[in-house]
């Protein structure tokens, strides 16, 4: 019911589950009612308000008589399941008999509705086996309260149901963690692989570049090499070539010297000849001429 209504005012009035209805009952209340209470509030609140007799008190149940559980501390906060509290007095609840041994009666076979087997669970919950539980069934179990009900031995069936319950979610969340644990190793020994080989490739690609650019520092310097032998030899071809100049132009003074020389030696020798003629036919003696200066005179002579 009080789901129901919960459902209707989350759908109608987009009201969150903010509060449920809980049946307040019990010989040890004063006014057992229904109350509308937030989620939170404390059991020992909701007993006050309905006047709980603490000296008629003897167990306090959060939920139905046949599947609720004994709480101890009433300042427990009620939750979203919770429906119901019983303040039971002893006449409603008389204290347990102490439990007996399973005589293997089939009484708790025969009563449970989903057809279970009710003394095996017990079995396997008592000694621990909760391998050999879960594979009987044990969580299709309600916790109806029925086989328990009936034990002629007194065994609180359904306090084991809930032991072993618990006891394997407990292993289940821990073998969960295990597991994600495991999962979060693996994805970062994964994860530094990846790393470790992106490192090796951007290494591998540093030393790439690196050779690459000593190829071209190196083919950089012998091409600035090969320049510079062309424009080293370069000036010795202009030098040679001025060099060439100066040798024509001083071959072109010499020759221009050689010819005034040339001229001058022939002017002086036609002004010889001159002198000579002019004095050939001249009546004045001859000098006498000694057989050296009369050689030169013909050396001359024949040069002319
Ligand atoms: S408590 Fe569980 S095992 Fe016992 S009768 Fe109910 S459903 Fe069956
Ligand atoms: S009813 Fe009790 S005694 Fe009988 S078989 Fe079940 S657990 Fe055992």
């Amino acid at each position: 019911m009080g789901t129901t209504t919960a459902v209707y005012d989350a759908v109608q009035h987009g009201k969150p589950l903010v509060s449920r209805v809980i049946t307040i009952t019990g010989q040890a209340v004063a006014h057992p009612q229904n109350l509308e209470a937030r989620i939170g509030t404390p059991f020992a609140d909701l007993l006050e308000y309905c006047g709980l007799s603490e000296q008629h008190l003897a167990r306090l149940i959060v939920g139905g008589p046949m599947m609720g559980l004994t709480i101890e501390n009433p300042q427990i906060p009620m939750i979203k399941t919770s429906n119901c509290l019983i303040a039971g007095s002893i006449n409603e609840f008389p204290a347990q008999p102490p439990a007996q041994a399973c005589i293997r009666c089939g009484m708790c076979e025969q009563v449970c509705p989903v057809e279970l087997l009710p003394q095996q669970l017990h079995w396997f919950a008592k000694g621990r086996e909760f391998e050999k539980a879960k594979h009987h069934n044990l969580f299709d179990c309600i916790e109806c309260g029925a086989c328990s009900y009936v034990c002629p031995s007194n065994i609180p069936l359904v306090q084991y149901y809930r032991f072993a319950k618990g006891e394997i979610r407990k292993e289940d969340a821990e073998q969960r963690k295990a597991d994600h644990a495991r999962l979060r190793f693996e994805a970062r020994q994964a994860r530094q692989e990846q790393e470790q080989l992106e490192k090796e490739l951007r290494r591998k690609a540093r030393a790439e570049e690196a050779a690459k650019n000593q190829a071209a520092k190196r083919d950089a310097v012998i091409t600035k090499q090969a320049s510079s032998t062309v424009e080293s030899s370069e000036p010795d071809l202009k030098q040679l070539k001025t060099n060439a100049a100066v040798a024509r132009t001083k071959l072109k003074k010499a020759e221009k010297a050689l010819s005034n020389a040339q001229a001058k030696d022939w002017t002086e020798s036609m002004l010889c000849r001159k002198r000579l003629i002019s004095y050939r036919p001249s009546l004045t003696p001859q000098p006498r001429l000694t057989n050296r200066h009369s050689r030169h005179l013909l050396h001359r002579q024949r040069r002319l």
